[in-house]
């Protein structure tokens, strides 16, 4: 019997396929009665499948929750265009709301946040808004990591942009928001003295002139907001933060803790290592208090951060968690930090799949990209894991790294056939086969990095401001990946996993983004209009983002955000990974390298008030 003909969801008329999507079954929902109350509503703009395991959905819900003034109701991305856009708490609809906060993570959702607030009858752009706010013409507000990394290309979205974490900023804000709404005032009035608190970002308050070459020439703040906002991040946390809301539906159906932000391992392409600088652990009897905060019967447990733990700490988690009869859940781990005490957890967790990251394709490359790892380091980890259980081991490397060459691609080629060989020696003892995963991704550079004046496609600077156009780059890219299947495709046991570099272009050009790119998502979010198309129309090119590479001294959108990193750092750690120069971890309270921990004088303040996390 084919599927409509059984009663399932394509063969049913639109409304009644819509009363019958069920809402998933959760765990800790907070549902309050709305009288007197300031309705927040807060988007996550991806599926609840996502959304529900984001832990800092989790916490900005439960932060926004606890205040006795508001209500805050979740709005996820519908599985379905006919379904309408309504509450997860309440199913009241977007236009109920006179405040939307939405929490942003990568720029494969800013297409989504835009229907959202299309679908809830919100004009996309902040400049067409009403000069009050109300229900229906709300204040919105965003936030999450992709904002803090590179606010401008949702910047004319927006009215106000939350840079930095959520803890230290939205008490302060939030409070002053609910004293705005119950006094009222103009829209430009509020945003003008929001703009004063720290991590507030208001983009009307910015004026910005290109040069004729379409290359950011100048940035002016004006009526009273501050050159560049400075990120906040959280001092340090009494209780880690963990998990409050608890799905069968979500993507990690388990405890998540985290055990510390920011990572201090200085790896050029990755921004997170560089915008929560300086990378914070938490105490081991903060992360006890977080995962204690976990409800009777919920055994498996997810660990964030287990990349940059200690690995003293992650040992004694791991014993401790193994004597309460807990599971680990996790997704990917730094070869260099696997001990016999987490390898003894896994085994009794009965974790299936493992990934670890060896990112760039040779040992030269993981020089240039500061990474640290041998090749022995990686081959261990990858007996050790598979002698624990793990049957799906998955490599992750990216290709288009900045100088790279076929013989780097090559040596990721014998490297996967020495760990097949390695792994069938340890099948044959233990009697089970594991499958090798290579996930081969299309290297992008993204804002904040020493990458950032790099190119995407991994060709040469000379090559890349020659080409005038992406196609060069996305072949090269093609060629890198087609060399990879052929080298090791074809082995048994080991499956080849791959990006498409014409469309991981997206998100190279947004990753490098500015505002004049609003109308190119909106033609897309409205139109669906291709990415090319879009930027055509705009007057814009995919290269100028994408490919073209950036000088030493040029302006970047993303300078109006103070990362505390000092100016000509990120550049002499680029030249440093031409030369496979070395930087050395992060430590914190024993190093100036990059500005990020202030001046033996002047030490910088992560922020004015412990938090609680
Ligand atoms: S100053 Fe040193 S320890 Fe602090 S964030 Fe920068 S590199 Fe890391």
């Amino acid at each position: 019997m084919s599927k409509s003909a059984a009663g399932g969801r394509r063969g049913k008329p639109a409304s009644l396929r819509r009363s019958q999507e069920a809402r998933p079954i959760e765990q800790g929902t907070i549902r309050k009665k709305w009288s007197g109350l300031l309705p927040v509503a807060l988007l996550s703009p991806g599926p609840y499948r996502a959304g529900a395991s984001n832990l800092g959905l989790q916490l900005v819900y439960g932060l926004l929750n606890q205040r006795d003034e508001l209500v805050c109701e979740r709005f996820f991305l519908p599985e379905h265009p006919d379904t309408p856009l309504r509450s997860f708490e309440s199913s009241r609809p977007l236009g109920d709301f006179p405040l939307v906060l939405a929490s942003v993570s990568f720029e494969q959702e800013y297409l989504n946040l835009l229907a959202m607030l299309l679908a809830g009858g919100i004009s996309p752009l902040a400049a067409d808004r009403p000069a009050d706010f109300a229900p229906g013409r709300p204040l919105v507000v965003l936030g999450g990591v992709a904002v803090f990394i590179n606010p401008e290309p949702l910047a004319p979205f927006a009215d106000l942009m939350v840079i930095g974490e959520a803890e230290p900023i939205l008490p302060q804000l939030i409070a002053r928001l609910a004293a705005a709404f119950a006094a009222g005032g103009t829209r430009a009035e509020v945003l003008a003295e929001l703009a004063r608190l720290p991590g507030c970002y208001v983009p009307s308050l910015y004026a910005l002139d290109y040069g004729p070459d379409g290359v950011l020439r100048e940035r002016r703040a004006i009526g009273g907001a501050p050159d560049r906002v400075e990120r906040v991040l959280l001092v340090d946390c009494e209780s880690a933060g963990a998990s409050l809301l608890y799905s069968e539906a979500a993507e990690f159906p388990f405890h998540l803790t985290e055990l510390g932000r920011g990572c201090g391992r200085g790896c050029r392409f990755c921004a997170a290592g560089y915008i929560y600088r300086p990378h914070r652990l938490w105490p081991a009897e903060a992360v006890a208090r977080g995962l204690a905060t976990r409800p009777p019967g919920m055994h498996r447990i997810g660990l964030l951060g287990m990349e940059t733990a200690a690995p003293e700490l992650l040992a004694g988690i791991s014993a401790q968690l193994q004597s309460e009869d807990c599971a680990l859940s996790f997704s990917s781990l730094r070869a260099d930090r696997i001990s016999p005490p987490l390898l003894a957890l896994l085994t009794s967790s009965r974790v299936q799949s493992a990934a670890i990251a060896p990112d760039g394709c040779s040992e030269r490359l993981r020089r240039v990209i500061n990474k640290g790892l041998k090749a022995d380091d990686l081959l261990h980890a990858a007996v050790a894991l598979v002698e624990a259980g793990i049957s799906q081991l998955k490599l992750y490397v990216m290709v288009g790294l900045p100088s790279e060459t076929e013989a780097d691609l090559a040596e990721m080629g014998d490297f996967i056939h020495l760990v097949r060989e390695r792994l069938l020696q340890v099948g044959r003892r233990t009697g089970r086969m594991a499958t090798l995963l290579l996930s081969v991704n299309s290297f992008v550079p993204k804002a904040w990095t020493p990458f950032q004046y790099h190119t995407y496609g991994g060709l040469s600077r000379e090559e890349a401001a020659a080409c005038r156009d992406t196609r060069q780059a996305v072949l090269a890219l093609q060629g890198k990946i087609g060399y990879l299947r052929r080298r090791v495709g074809e082995l048994p046991n080991v499956l080849l996993q791959a990006d498409k570099p014409e469309r991981v272009l997206a998100q190279a050009v947004l990753a490098r983004g500015d505002r004049r790119l609003a109308p190119v998502l909106l033609a897309m979010a409205t139109r669906r209009r291709p990415l090319h198309a879009a930027l055509d129309e705009a007057g814009l090119s995919a290269w100028a983002y994408a490919v073209r590479p950036r000088g030493e001294h040029e302006v970047f959108p993303w300078d109006v955000i103070d990362q505390r990193i000092e100016a000509g750092y990120l550049w002499h750690e680029y030249q440093k990974a031409f030369a496979e120069q070395a930087t050395p971890p992060c430590r914190p309270g024993h190093c100036r390298l990059c500005g990020a921990c202030g001046t033996p004088a002047a030490p910088f303040q992560l922020a004015t008030a412990k938090t609680s996390g």
